[in-house]
């Protein structure tokens, strides 16, 4: 879909390019003429557009039908591109020296001659910003030579793809071109930091741990549950699959499937459970998160049993989402 097009679907598929120079070129004008482009981060797949053309920005809202009071991510090349929209204070420096490019969103006041689609922030007076490291997103940045808004490329509220099959999957029709950068490494969204007022939030758990925050600035504070005012896109229903998930379930009942955890877990075909890290690595049940419930949300199934996950490094991340799929809060 263009920004030109808006609510237009397109009859045929998107096209599914690997990552040559060539395709990244493509890529990068169909940024600059308005058009928007799914492509892969570290996190999961976001679907790019012009943070600066408003009508691309609109065009990604309504593509995913995600409420327009919930703001976007705008990616950049490297922190000093990102130091000309937003105002860096020291414990943004210092974030963004340890954890650029990489899964951390800093939320932070927009500069004046900001310049980004106020769409993007949803009207509010601060952009959540981020340098992702994944190095097919880097030669994209570089080939579009604009910031990038880019929400998951998924439709609002449904499981984030974590390769471009996903994309597809959930976004047929809605985005011409996919970029195929494989399966994500970490595979949970980006720690996303409130750094706009004295104290330091953490309004999403994510791909940087509180533990590796608070080494570089200290003391932070978790928001803890429901949507804050200032970040209204923080719903307690989100990430959700089409069946329900029952959490901190030991086995399957009748009907359902198992999603397990550890080398205890019980075991059963493939396609009705499935286990997240046989060896206990909460970093490999976070690459494998989402794909595994999206294997396992199949007609004919009452609903997902989870295991529970240890809630500490990004066992914290997988633990939120999980809360926000069963709807049952952060
Ligand atoms: P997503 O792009 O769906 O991965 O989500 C990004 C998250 O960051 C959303 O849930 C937003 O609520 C949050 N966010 C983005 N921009 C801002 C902002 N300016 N202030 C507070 N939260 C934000
Ligand atoms: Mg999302």
């Amino acid at each position: 879909m263009t920004a030109r097009g808006c609510g237009r679907v397109r009859s045929a598929g998107p096209d599914i390019l690997k990552t040559d120079a060539g395709s990244i070129a493509r890529a990068g004008e169909m940024i600059r003429a308005g058009d928007l482009v799914a492509f892969p981060t570290e996190t999961v797949y976001g679907l790019g557009a012009d943070a600066t053309n408003d009508a691309a920005v609109a065009a990604v809202f309504a593509a995913k039908d995600r409420p327009t009071f919930n703001p976007l991510i705008v990616h950049f090349a490297d922190a000093r591109a990102a130091s000309r929209r937003v105002a860096f204070d020291e414990r943004a420096r210092l974030l963004a020296e340890s954890f650029w490019p990489g899964p951390l969103t800093l939320v932070l006041p927009r500069r004046e001659a900001c310049r980004i689609s106020l769409l993007a922030s949803s009207g509010l007076d601060t952009l959540a910003v981020r340098v992702p490291g994944h190095p097919v997103a880097q030669r994209f940045l570089a080939a579009a030579a604009r910031p990038i808004a880019a929400p998951s490329a998924n439709v609002a509220g449904r499981v984030s793809p974590t390769t471009a099959r996903h994309v597809v999957d959930s976004l047929d029709g809605r985005v011409s071109l996919v970029l195929d950068g494989g399966p994500c490494r970490i595979g949970i969204e980006s720690t996303v930091i409130d750094l706009s007022g004295d104290q330091a939030l953490i309004l999403r758990p994510g791909g940087v741990t509180r533990e590796a925050v608070e080494a570089v600035i200290g003391g932070i504070a978790e928001f803890g549950g429901g949507a804050p005012a200032n970040s209204p896109g923080l719903q307690d229903r989100h990430y959700a699959p089409a069946r329900p998930l029952r959490l901190n379930a030991a086995c399957a009942r009748t009907g359902e499937a198992f999603l397990g955890f550890g080398r205890d877990a019980p075991k059963g075909p493939r396609g009705d459970v499935m286990n997240l890290s046989p060896s206990e690595d909460v970093d490999e049940a976070a690459a494998n998160l989402f794909a595994m419930i999206r294997a396992l949300d199949r007609k004919g199934i009452s609903a997902i049993a989870v295991a529970p996950i240890p809630d500490e490094g990004l066992g914290r991340a997988i633990n939120d989402r999980l809360r926000r799929a069963a709807g049952v809060g952060a």
